[in-house]
């Protein structure tokens, strides 16, 4: 069996183009689907993915970890800067699609799974809506709590908000008053039993994200995520060792090596490595059987299409430390016409029974993907009032 042809399929989704790849084999009806999509480097890792097939085709696609191996280490440049990885990624999550294929297996049994009954998920405010999770104000404490209580009326029971602004790496009581009163909006909406994140975006300095974290303390989010650049691996150990609130990160960081220096630093609690970005599934095992030794939970980071949740989702099913999924599900009202998925979704509590069919079990239609053509993102620019440039 050889591999004869890689495909991008790109479709413009607003927020970003979610890159679909698909790799073909000289057996009739045999390919695989992944996902690579990176937004605003939409261009650059179409490119990659070209370049990194030139190695592949003639290759057995049933050798997923050897592909990997060349992917990874030929030629000279390692694969681990985000654009390439993203690419690795791609293609590899369609390989083991593919054999998952040929063995006739959900990719979850291929890895050992599955080892719970369902998976948990999550949403973002609004649902993945730009407008509602990116760009409310944290200071609009009230659509907080009306976005909280429409999580929860859609079924789910965790939700995650961008509760805290952009900030200077040192500021005063101002933006640490308004994150208080929009987290403890969303409390007093949902009660003590619906899960509430809040995800930092990496905004804060590490000085500023201990601030936000001691003042969120009390709210008891089930986490706070990136409370400060992914690169200040000793400010997320000293904001984890600070509080009680589990700090969580990892949707930035694309290799092995650097998820062994966070974990050992103790800088997280939760592992939110994204599978389309840390080199696919081969990687991503990789990372989770590490995390496993520091028992550091698994939360992959997933706001991307529909290949990405359904390899999220094979992946939680194999994995006994994965604690939830998340999700969009309102980004794009069209989501559901361009693919079908092997897995269902309860109404009630939004937990998702495995798939049974072969691979990611996704049939993706590819007519209604060319309804959606490249489009440049919408660019995202992030300055504060002196005009400095602050982080989005
Ligand atoms: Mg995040």
């Amino acid at each position: 069996m050889k591999i004869i042809k890689i495909e991008t399929h790109v479709c413009h989704a607003r927020m970003r183009n979610w890159i679909f790849v698909k790799v073909l084999t000289d057996q009739d009806g045999l390919f695989g689907w992944g996902e690579a999509t990176l937004e605003w480097h939409t261009r650059a890792v179409v490119g990659a993915v070209e370049d990194l097939s030139q190695l592949l085709i003639g290759e057995d696609p049933t050798r997923p970890e050897h592909l990997w191996q060349i992917m990874f280490r030929q030629h000279f440049w390692h694969g681990s800067g985000i654009v390439r990885a993203t690419a690795i990624a791609g293609i590899d999550i369609a390989l083991w699609d593919i054999l998952g294929k040929v063995a006739g297996l959900p990719c979850s049994k291929l890895f050992g799974g599955p080892v719970r009954d369902y998976v948990r998920t999550y949403c973002h405010l609004g649902g993945g809506r730009m407008e509602d999770f990116y760009e409310t104000a944290v200071d609009e404490a009230k659509r907080f709590g009306d976005l909280a209580c429409q999580a929860v009326a859609d079924g789910f029971t965790a939700f995650k908000s961008m509760a805290v602004p952009p900030t200077q790496p040192i500021e005063g009581l101002k933006p640490i008053r308004a994150a208080e009163a929009a987290v403890r909006a969303m409390r007093e909406a949902v009660g003590e039993s619906i899960d509430i994140m809040v995800d930092c975006h990496a905004r804060p300095s590490p000085a500023m994200g201990l601030k936000f974290a001691h003042a969120l303390e009390p709210y008891g989010l089930y986490f706070l995520e990136e409370p400060c650049w992914p690169e200040s691996v000793d400010g997320l150990a000293a904001i984890n060792a600070a509080v009680s609130t589990p700090i969580a990160t990892g949707e930035r960081v694309t290799n092995l090596a650097s998820f062994r220096d966070l974990f050992a630093a103790r800088a997280c609690e939760i592992c939110q490595l994204d599978l389309t970005h840390c080199g696919g599934f081969t990687e991503a095992r990789r990372v989770a059987a590490l995390a496993e030794a520091y028992r550091i939970a698994l939360a992959p980071h997933n706001p991307q299409g529909p290949v990405s949740t359904a390899a999220s989702l094979e992946f939680g099913f194999s994995q006994p430390s994965y604690i939830i999924c998340e999700t969009v599900h309102a980004d794009v009202p069209w989501r559901q016409d361009v693919v079908q998925e092997g897995f269902t979704v309860e109404k009630v509590g939004r937990i998702v029974r495995p798939n049974t069919k072969p691979g990611l079990g996704i049939t993706i239609n590819e007519a209604e993907v060319k309804k959606h053509p490249f489009q440049q993102e919408l660019l995202q620019r992030v300055t504060y009032k002196d005009g400095s440039v602050g982080d989005w």
